[in-house]
């Protein structure tokens, strides 16, 4: 999809803090986080929203393959989160307008919550400010070193 901000991002084309990358899946911090870490999980595979996943039979193998590492990567970075921050985490899929869905490409949201956080949940976009490029580029490497030691094969 040529006019697509994710896929541009999947591709490389525009930049992103990546915290996790293979074939299938890319992993970055969100623009305007909610918490510091939060990050996005996206399958390469340009669909709309989780309900134009295709399911079942309808499925083929590669894309239950893409399917499974996006939900190990969600697995992955919520351990990440609570390793790195301490605390929880909330796993947010938007599927619509309607659910506050604002990109439409397939993307699932792992948002850090620290112990003594304000009560979750804290979903309003730019709750949390980076003090730095540097601070927001160490907080990547920090989810990017805990993802990969659990997404080893
Ligand atoms: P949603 O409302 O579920 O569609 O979430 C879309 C998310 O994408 C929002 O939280 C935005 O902050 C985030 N976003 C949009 N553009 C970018 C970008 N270029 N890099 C990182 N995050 C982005
Ligand atoms: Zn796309």
């Amino acid at each position: 999809m040529d006019d697509c901000i994710f896929c541009k991002i999947a591709s490389g084309a525009i930049p992103s803090a990546k915290v996790y990358e293979s074939g299938r899946v890319v992993a970055f911090l969100d623009a305007n986080p909610m918490s510091e870490g939060h990050f996005l999980v996206v399958p390469k595979t340009h669909w709309r929203d989780l309900a134009a996943v295709p399911a079942g039979a309808a499925a083929a193998a590669d894309d239950a393959a893409t399917i499974a590492e996006v939900w190990q990567v969600v697995a992955a970075g919520v351990a990440a989160a609570v390793e790195v921050f301490g605390g929880g985490a909330n796993v947010l899929q938007c599927t619509g307008e309607e659910a506050g869905q604002t990109v439409p490409h397939l993307h699932v949201h792992v948002i850090p919550r620290p112990k003594g956080g304000e009560t979750p949940p804290q979903f309003s976009s730019g709750a949390f400010r980076y003090a730095s490029d540097e601070a927001r580029a160490a907080t990547a490497a920090k989810l990017d070193a805990a993802i990969a030691k659990r997404m080893q094969p």
